[in-house]
């Protein structure tokens, strides 16, 4: 497969596990606050970005590239509210849909077609999580400080199924 493509796609193998550790770190934060639906939310978001990363690994290799994983930084540990969790949470999915733009960009510039479907793929996806963030954001927003709202709000989070 085109080299450049392949050391980005490599690239993105790293931000989708950096994912999965962010969000994890971030469920053993709302533990800690004790908002156990929360976390579930946020472990079944980490097993996902596990699954991102996944699907770009056996990419590479079906198109006989090389997987080299690179190091994955600590994540955040401590957040001031669950609204500051998402906030951050919106915000990374941000960076991760512009970072995945850029690699469609790239597979073009290159010529790497087989790769398109992949990223048209992982493109929708990118709106999926950023409409999913961004509408637990602005509930936690409108829960507020209200004790009810907030145990109302984790124990609906906490019936996420796992996708
Ligand atoms: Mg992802």
């Amino acid at each position: 497969m085109n080299q450049a493509l392949e050391a980005a796609l490599n690239e993105q193998i790293t931000m989708e596990l950096s994912s999965a550790y962010t969000y994890l770190a971030m469920a053993a934060y709302c533990e800690s606050i004790n908002l156990p639906g929360t976390a579930h939310w946020l472990e079944v978001q980490a097993k996902e970005e596990l699954e991102h990363a996944m699907k770009i690994y056996e990419h590479v290799n079906d198109r006989g590239g090389r997987v080299v994983l690179k190091a994955i930084p600590e994540p955040v540990q401590d957040y001031a509210s669950p609204v500051a969790v998402f906030e951050a949470v919106l915000a990374h999915e941000q960076k991760v849909t512009e970072s995945i733009h850029k690699l469609y960009a790239l597979a073009v510039a290159e010529k790497d077609y087989a790769s398109l479907p992949l990223l048209h793929w992982f493109i929708e996806e990118q709106v999926e999580e950023e409409k999913s963030a961004d509408e637990v954001l602005q509930k936690f927003r409108m829960a507020g400080e209200s004790k009810s709202a907030l145990l109302f709000l984790d124990s609906k989070l906490g019936k996420r199924d796992e996708e």
